[in-house]
């Protein structure tokens, strides 16, 4: 018997449903490879971060959905509707964004490495806030705002020297980072100090992102207190109040079975807690606080279909299933090694004895979806097979490698379904070529 990574997907008399709707169905109306998204939980992701925000935060504190865990212009008024802010990182967000009217006072814009087009596009368009990484990207930012005559609110972004996965309290690995400026080096006081002399820089505070898929316990509350500490220190040094700090984003979603599952209500009821202790030891006042989720909000509702074309037995060695998509739709097992739960769309009641691994259509051997998936016995071209929790960094990550088609997005809600990107065809590929 199958097992679900998460409660939007069910079994129906050996059928695979997927936000209450026949997957086998959805993959006949709109063609495979497919990919799925539930609409109703991405709201509900939302709502377990605008809720936990209104309960623990000070006013004004807001998450932001990380734009590049999935990013087209339906996903937009979903996450303005649920009072979330929108955090992107290149011009193709920004105005994917913009074209979808999300109003950009709620938009901060991230990067290592922007542009003088991204910057003088976004002041344009006057994005909310700049998360700046360094300084030549500082003075860029005063030099246009200058010109536009305002003054521009930024965040500088710090690495807090926190190692994510370790354990370890300072793993100085993370202060050597493309990312931000270390508080660790002095850097990140040097850089606070060259903000405050720029008349056209509005600094309200701090951002940091320690990393993804994170479900180490404590990393969002040692950052914090990194944090609040350097805001602490700094107004001392500098008589700078912060208003703002920023998290980011990295709460862990569930891919198979075996993960755990995050608490993440409660989790961020525990950082606020510490929040509050650290603020008050300080003596500073409680700055707004943000975070960027992405995965967490988008990964378990989405799923990908694909249709099964070869399946291949090598007596003595392995089974392949080699379905119409593969990498260039799905390319994090290629890259990470991801896991995945993988699923046959039919007779799921059955048992599920032939394991093989779920292969793409690329010409690379490395273009695997998974290396051992349970299907049932006979499975064969024409049959469904549909992989979980693909909702976040997979449509986002896409290529056109071996010049394959991207898939449709299909969004679901209450029993309906609607194209919200249509499928690539040769022609759309073919544009841009002279
Ligand atoms: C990737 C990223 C995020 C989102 O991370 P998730 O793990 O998808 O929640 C948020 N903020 C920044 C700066 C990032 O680089």
């Amino acid at each position: 018997m199958a097992k679900f990574p998460c409660n939007n997907i069910e079994e129906r008399d050996g059928d695979l449903y997927f936000a209450g709707q026949s997957v086998e169905k959805l993959a006949k109306q709109y063609g495979t490879p497919l990919y799925l998204m539930d609409e109703d939980r991405i709201r509900h992701n939302c709502r377990v971060y605008t809720e936990a925000f209104a309960k623990h935060f000070v006013k004004g504190s807001r998450p932001y959905f990380a734009s590049k865990a999935c990013c087209f212009k339906a996903i937009y008024p979903i996450i303005e509707s649920e009072d979330m802010g929108a955090d992107v990182v290149s011009l193709g967000e920004l105005l994917t964004a913009k074209a979808a009217h999300f109003p950009m006072e709620r938009v901060c814009f991230h990067g290592n490495s922007k542009t003088d087009e991204d910057i003088t596009i976004a002041l344009d368009l006057a994005v909310g806030c700049i998360v700046v990484d360094n300084a030549e990207e500082l003075y860029v930012i005063d030099r246009e705002a200058k010109k536009r005559g305002i003054k521009q609110k930024i965040l500088l972004r710090l690495t807090p020297g926190i190692d994510p996965h370790t354990y370890a309290a300072v793993a100085t690995g993370l202060v050597d980072s493309k990312f931000g400026s270390a508080i660790e080096t002095g850097q990140a006081e040097e850089l606070t100090k060259v903000a405050l002399t720029l008349p056209h820089i509005d600094l309200h505070g701090f951002h940091c992102h320690v990393g993804s898929q994170v479900f180490a316990e404590d990393v969002f509350e040692r950052a914090a207190v990194v944090m609040l500490t350097f805001c602490a220190e700094m107004q001392k040094k500098t008589g700078f109040v912060t208003r703002e700090v920023d998290l980011g984003g990295g709460y862990g979603v569930r891919y198979v079975e075996s993960d755990p599952s995050v608490d993440i209500a409660s989790r961020i009821g525990e950082v606020a807690a510490v929040i509050h202790k650290t603020c008050k030891e300080l003596g500073i006042a409680e700055p707004i606080i943000g975070m960027e989720p992405g995965r967490s909000i988008v990964a378990d509702a989405g799923m990908t279909v694909y249709t099964v074309q070869t399946v291949k037995k090598i007596p003595g060695y392995k089974n392949y299933v080699a379905m119409d998509g593969g990498m260039a739709d799905n390319p994090r097992f290629a890259l990470y090694g991801s896991k995945y739960t993988c699923l046959p769309v039919k007779n799921l009641d059955k048992p599920l004895p032939f394991i093989a691994a779920l292969v793409g259509r690329c010409c690379e051997s490395g273009d695997m979806i998974q290396p051992d998936i349970a299907f049932p016995e006979g499975i064969k071209r024409g049959d469904l097979v549909a992989t979980c929790t693909t909702g976040a960094y997979n449509f986002s990550m896409s290529s056109n490698y071996n010049r394959l088609y991207r898939p449709a997005v299909v969004m679901l809600k209450d029993g309906a379904s609607r194209i919200v990107v249509r499928r690539q065809t040769a022609e759309d590929l073919l544009s841009l070529d002279e």
